[in-house]
């Protein structure tokens, strides 16, 4: 399978940077482009008199690269300026990545209180204004003859300023819809607001791909799209915050746990998938020590292996490291948790560390669905 995001060797104020696949083969494009059409960026940058010490050998590739990294580099300021300001409220950040759209900073969770979105979502513009600022400053104290320099300030002031704008546009999962959503979230119940911001959204999404179509740019219409998928992702996220708000993770989980002692042969085993129509376990070492997770793709892969059923236990094939959850740990901490994993459903432990129950995203899925028939949640976010 090829790796779709490249992981830097360093941390920039401690958080990881990760490269995706796309940003990987837009930073080359964007060099060539820019290498190609020095003229005419020359001339929309306002340094057409520069043209011609521009354009000669390869000096505007070498430029074209060095302006595409500093874009990205400063796509990186502006997603560092959401990270410090959302570890002021004590937000945790689990990484950066940067794709072809730009940046991302995933945090563990969106802020819910009041306002404090606002104030996180719109340290990036600001960033990005500041990022232009002193690029306009350098600007104007580079001698006329660098024009090189002056070439990349120029390209550089304009992108963070054309980032600061566009980040501005009221539309989720952007900063301005953000502020958008926090705004209204002052004066009505978050998910209300979540609502009307992602109404919001979607027109603007829609709007900007039609303006894309007409004038046949791919560019717009490539965003358009993202901010169309994304804020679905958004709206879907807020509901299942509310509406598991104040369960834990004992309300909802699975007590009736079936499972398998680490010596049972794997022969056994598939016995007794077929007889229980179950086709995970979890692993007992002893009376509750949980030790391991085994699924039909194990004994499939022991298969593949060459391996026989009668001659290997459960231990050998299982999966060690299972994802656990204390029982007392809010549901919504387990649905976070379920999106990251492979498994679809983390094991149940108490404090102990004895198995107690399983929890699967159907479960909490389940819940959200009852929640939202019966109308709870919603109406009582005074306290956020
Ligand atoms: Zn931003």
């Amino acid at each position: 399978m090829v790796q779709t995001v490249y992981k830097l060797p360093f941390r920039l104020l401690g958080i990881p940077i990760h490269l995706d696949l796309t940003f990987l083969l837009a930073l080359p494009l964007l060099a060539w482009l820019i290498g190609t059409q020095m003229d005419r960026f020359a001339e929309v940058l306002g340094l057409g008199a520069d043209s011609e010490s521009l354009t000669q050998g390869i000096r505007p590739y070498l430029l074209g690269l060095f302006a595409a990294i500093s874009l990205f580099a400063s796509v990186l300021a502006h997603e560092l300026g959401h990270s410090v300001v959302g570890r002021h409220f004590n937000l945790r950040i689990r990484s950066i990545t940067l794709w072809i759209l730009g940046g991302m900073a995933q945090f563990e969770m969106i802020p819910r209180k009041r306002g404090t979105e606002a104030i996180m979502a719109i340290a990036g513009p600001i960033t990005s204004l500041m990022v232009g600022f002193t690029a306009w400053l350098l600007l104007h104290l580079t001698p006329v003859s660098f024009s090189g320099t002056r070439f990349v300030l120029a390209y550089v002031m304009h992108m963070n300023i054309i980032l600061a704008i566009f980040n501005l546009l009221p539309a989720l999962p952007l900063d301005g819809g953000r502020v958008f959503r926090s705004v209204l979230a002052l004066r009505i119940p978050y998910l209300r607001a979540t609502q009307i911001a992602a109404a919001t959204s979607k027109f603007l999404a829609l709007l900007l791909g039609f303006i894309g179509v007409i004038f046949l740019n791919l560019w717009m219409i490539l965003i358009a799209f993202f901010i169309y998928i994304a804020v679905t992702g958004e709206s879907e996220y807020a509901t299942v915050s509310t509406m598991l708000k104040g369960i834990e993770v004992d309300d909802l989980m699975t007590r009736e746990v079936v499972t398998v002692s680490s010596e049972t042969r794997v022969s056994d085993l598939v016995q007794r998938m077929f007889r229980e129509r179950h086709l995970s376990f979890p692993v007992l070492d002893g009376a509750s020590k949980l030790v391991g997770f085994v699924t039909l793709q194990d004994i499939r892969q022991m298969k593949a292996s060459g391996r026989r059923e009668a001659e290997t236990t459960v231990g050998e094939i299982m999966t060690q490291d299972v994802e656990r959850i204390g029982e007392h740990e809010s549901a919504f901490e387990a649905f976070q948790r379920i999106g990251r994993s492979k498994a679809g459903r983390l094991v149940v432990i108490d404090h102990f560390g004895g198995l107690i129950g399983l929890i699967s995203k159907t479960d909490l899925i389940r819940a959200v669905q009852v929640r939202t028939v019966e109308g709870i949640g919603g109406a009582e976010e005074d306290n956020w």
